[in-house]
C-alpha cells in the first residue's frame, strides 16, 4: 500500500466530468463494462469485432445506445501527445491477493478477482472487478502503441467506471503473466476458476505513480462516456512469445486511435 498525500483537485475535476455522464447500464454488454465479466449472449449487438462488418467503423450503426461509438466527443483510446500540464495527486494503492476466475470471451480475456481490494482517490473507493488485454495496445503515448496493454476495471459505490491501463513493450518476459498464461483458455466459453494461484493487481502495474488521466469511454461498443482512465506513463516489457500467446487467441483486439477534441489531459504524479 501506498499513500501520498499531495494536491489532487485536477483528478477531482476530471472524475466530476465522468460522474455527470455516467451511463446507468455502461455495463452490462462489455468487457470493461461488465464487472464481473462478459456475458456471452448477452450482447447488445449480435456481432461486433474487429475488422470487417461488424468492425470499429461500424459500431456506431448498430443501433441504440452505440450510436454514442460514432458521435461521442469523449471516446477512448486516444492518442497521448505533446505537453500536458503536470499535477500532483492523492493516490492509494490498496490491492490485496485474491482468488479469481479466467474467461476468453471472444473478444478478448478477463480475469475477475473475487476479492481483490482497488484504488482510493480523493477518499473515493474504486474497487478492482476485473481486468483483460487488448494487443496491440489501444492507447498510444506520443504516436507509439506497444504490444500489450492490460485495462484494470473499477467501480465505485455509484456505479462509476475507473480504468487504469498499463502498456507492455517487448522485452523481457513479466513473472506474472507466466504463471497466468498457462491458464489461458483457447476457446470462449464461461468463466473458469483460477486455481492454484492468488491475483494481486500491484504485481502487474509498474512501481510507479505517473499517470495520464483524461475523460474517456469503453473502447468497446456500446462505447459508453463518462469512463475516468489513468494510463501508467511508463510501460512495463512481456516476451514476444508472451504478447503472441496471447494475440494467436483473440487477433489483434484493439480499437483505432480516437479524436481527443477539446479534452484535456493532465500527467499526474502520486509520488512526492
Ligand atoms: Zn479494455
Amino acid at each position: 500500500m501506498r499513500l501520498t498525500a499531495l494536491a489532487c483537485s485536477a483528478l477531482v475535476l476530471l472524475s466530476a466530468c465522468a460522474k455527470k455522464e455516467a451511463h446507468g447500464d455502461v455495463a452490462s454488454h462489455d468487457s470493461h463494462g461488465d464487472p464481473n465479466g462478459a456475458k456471452p449472449g448477452h450482447e447488445a449487438v449480435a456481432h461486433w469485432t474487429y475488422e470487417g462488418k461488424g468492425g470499429p467503423e461500424h459500431w456506431g450503426a448498430m443501433g441504440g445506445d452505440n450510436t454514442v461509438c460514432s458521435a461521442g466527443k469523449r471516446q477512448s483510446p486516444i492518442d497521448i501527445a505533446g505537453k500536458t500540464p503536470q499535477k500532483a495527486a492523492k493516490i492509494q494503492f490498496a490491492y490485496r491477493s485474491s482468488t479469481a476466475t479466467i474467461q476468453n470471451n471472444g473478444h478478448t480475456v478477463v480475469v475477475a478477482p473475487s476479492d481483490s481490494g482497488g484504488v482510493i482517490i480523493d477518499g473515493t473507493v474504486y474497487t478492482l472487478k476485473q481486468f483483460h488485454f487488448h494487443s496491440p495496445s489501444e492507447h498510444a503515448i506520443n504516436g507509439q502503441r506497444t504490444a500489450l496493454e492490460t485495462h484494470f476495471v473499477h467501480q465505485n459505490e455509484r456505479g462509476e467506471l475507473l480504468v487504469i491501463g498499463v502498456m507492455s513493450d517487448i522485452g523481457t518476459a513479466d513473472p506474472m503473466l507466466a504463471s497466468l498464461w498457462t491458464y489461458l483458455p483457447t476457446d470462449p466459453g464461461q468463466a473458469l476458476p483460477l486455481n492454484d494461484i492468488l491475483i494481486n493487481a500491484q504485481d502487474l502495474m509498474p512501481g510507479t505513480e505517473d499517470f495520464y488521466v483524461y475523460a474517456g469511454s469503453l473502447t468497446t461498443p456500446p462505447c459508453s462516456e463518462g469512463v475516468t482512465w489513468m494510463v501508467f506513463s511508463s510501460p512495463l516489457s512481456v516476451s514476444a512469445e508472451q504478447a503472441d500467446a496471447f494475440s494467436r487467441l483473440v487477433g489483434p483486439n484493439s480499437r483505432p486511435l480516437q479524436a481527443r477534441h477539446d479534452r484535456d489531459y493532465l500527467h499526474v504524479s502520486g509520488g512526492a
